[in-house]
């Protein structure tokens, strides 16, 4: 799933694609894609599009005063529709311009996760935006402190959840407690000051470097380019002390992590060593 680097630099190529370019028309191509039935899509139509940003993980297309949220999801792509063919592969949505470009808003997969919601008002303000915690890239050490102290999450699981700070997956919570030397599995409110700091350095050098690699290129990368020391690495070894990284798997994501960096050595309890025999 695209995270935060991804979404921001995927909308700064959108916004200096679109910006200016006036609606012709949205329509949706599936049925469950619209998530909002008021305001009516018709009412956009003429209107220049003010601008493509991101919270979270979620694009906002910008006809001021309306705004399209567009959640990707896992496997959805909003793309410069170059064919606009009547039923585009894996088609979810389409935004036509009056200048005869198009958007299109693509899933791939049959699960049908993504979602476009329209509000003519504050969208930060309403569903799916308003419980998102504040976005990974500018929460404060205090905000972060407090977040942490309030809740006996597992790290790795309190970076992942949105509504606690939102922009994170599972890729950068992996990469975040690496590059913090903390364990994934550690409880967050037993965390001291000096570990909560070097959690806020981390979630900051993480995202930077991600987004600088996502905006040296034209289109969003694949998860396994993306640059880091843990995810998409077990078994080779850490870049800081050449210990193997280990995994915990889950039905839906793997938890990677280096035993020396982060666990004082400490192989957690998991089912990868028999796989690895196989
Ligand atoms: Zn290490």
């Amino acid at each position: 799933m695209p995270e935060l680097p991804e979404v921001q630099a995927h909308a700064e190529r959108l916004d200096a694609m679109f910006r200016g370019a006036v609606l012709d028309g949205f329509r949706p191509l599936t049925f469950t894609v619209a998530k909002t039935a008021v305001p009516d899509p018709a009412d956009v139509v003429g209107v220049a599009c003010s601008g493509v940003g991101r919270r979270g993980k979620l694009l906002l297309v910008g006809f001021a005063p309306y705004c399209f949220v567009v959640h990707l999801m896992q496997g959805g792509r909003l793309v410069p529709d170059e064919k606009q063919s009547p039923k585009p592969r894996g088609g979810q949505a389409r935004w036509r311009f009056a200048d005869g470009r198009a958007l299109l808003l693509t899933e791939a997969g049959t699960e049908r996760k993504a979602g476009v919601w329209l509000r003519d008002t504050n969208p930060l303000i309403q569903e799916p935006l308003d419980h998102l915690g504040p976005d990974a890239d500018v929460v404060t050490v205090d905000e972060l402190s407090s977040l942490l102290g309030g809740t006996s999450m597992r790290l790795h699981g309190f970076l992942r959840d949105q509504h606690q700070i939102a922009g994170l997956g599972r890729r950068l919570a992996n990469e975040v407690c690496h590059q913090a030397k903390l364990s994934p599995f550690a409880t967050c409110s037993k965390l001291d000051a000096d570990a909560v700091a070097r959690m806020h350095e981390a979630i900051g050098t993480c995202i930077d470097e991600s987004l600088a690699y996502e905006r040296s290129r034209d289109d969003m990368s694949k998860s396994k380019d993306r640059p880091g020391a843990v995810h998409h690495r077990v078994g080779e070894p850490c870049p800081v002390c050449g210990d193997a990284i280990r995994s915990v798997e889950y039905n839906a994501y793997t938890v990677a992590y280096c035993p020396t960096c982060q666990t004082s050595g400490k192989v957690l309890a998991d089912n990868t060593t028999s796989k690895f025999l196989k």
